[in-house]
């Protein structure tokens, strides 16, 4: 079964550096821009989809401003789908909503925090006090015994590669449970780093939290850049998404053909196959000579 995802909402309390659902929305602007604002809309599309996907995940923007954000949830549980939000978790400092979430049957909550600082967070997410609020709505959310339920989703970039390591101590002190390490979508050298200067903070960080027991796995970043990490690499199970509205409603259509590529050297690659490259905005940013020695190590890897 797939998800079904939809962009229900289009204010944000955060003005994030390199917003992907900015990028997202351009990608899918290209092939027509999906539009559910409405519940009547919603609930027909849930209906309509019911017999290909079990899964709603509101995303987009910033979920938990939506007034009719409950319903949404309340009409997905009754339609027999499982619910996920994606949010900044600004909005859960508030404890009484986190109670209202799971009174209307929210499975599951991604919320993005971008480093362990507040300095770092606010500067990446142009809000002040962003971070003290995200970081009071995972508290509140995993006191109410929701850790399970809660991934948190690290957006590796300039300013916070170098500090993978702490970051991930910071939410296993937390008590985080679930945690995705999602490569930046960009096209600016000033905030995209470069893989090769990444492999080492994100060897370790990989290490620690394998090493404390933390469910992690990656996004965006290609299997030769992951050494013995590669099975961390989200994709390679990766459910589909439907997306609502746009001539193409496949995600991993849209993602493998629009947002990604290979290179030139991937054709000696032994992971050609299931690979599907990185983010064409990288090359733009480093061109494609980072992978020429790439291939033939992951061929010694697998002998
Ligand atoms: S196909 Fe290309 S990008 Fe993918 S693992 Fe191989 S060398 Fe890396």
């Amino acid at each position: 079964m797939k998800s079904l995802s939809i962009n229900f909402w289009s204010q944000c309390s955060n003005n994030c550096l390199f917003c992907f659902c900015r990028e997202k929305d351009l990608l899918a602007e290209k092939v027509g821009a999906p539009v559910i604002d409405s519940l009547i809309d919603l609930s027909r599309a849930l209906r309509r989809h019911r017999a290909s996907c079990d899964w709603l995940i509101i995303s987009g923007n910033e979920p938990t401003l939506n007034p009719n954000l409950l319903k949404a949830i309340l009409l997905a549980k009754k339609n027999g789908y499982g619910a996920e939000i994606r949010t900044n978790g600004r909005t859960l400092k508030d404890r009484k909503f986190c109670l209202k979430l799971m009174k209307a049957g929210l499975d599951s909550i991604g919320i993005t925090l971008l480093s362990h600082q507040a300095k770092t967070h606010d500067f990446l997410t142009r809000t002040s006090n962003s971070f003290r609020e995200t970081i009071q709505g995972i508290k509140n959310f995993i006191a109410l015994g929701n850790a399970s339920r809660l991934v948190i989703y690290v957006v590796i970039n300039r300013f916070n590669f170098r500090h993978l390591v702490k970051i991930v101590s910071f939410c296993h002190k937390l008590g985080v449970k679930n945690l995705q390490l999602n490569f930046v979508y960009h096209n600016d050298k000033e905030i995209v780093p470069q893989f090769s200067e990444v492999v080492k903070p994100l060897n370790k960080a990989l290490t620690l939290a394998t090493g404390l027991g933390l469910n992690i796995g990656t996004y965006g970043l290609p299997p030769c850049f992951l050494g013995e990490y590669q099975k961390l690499a989200i994709e390679l199970g990766l459910k589909n998404e439907v997306i609502l509205g746009g001539r193409i409603s496949d995600y991993n259509y849209l993602r493998t053909n629009l947002g990604k590529r290979k290179t030139k050297y991937c054709r000696q690659c032994l992971q050609k196959n299931t690979c599907e490259g990185t983010w064409k905005s990288y090359y733009n940013v480093y061109g494609e000579e980072e992978f020429k020695s790439r291939p033939a190590k992951i061929k010694a890897n697998v002998r």
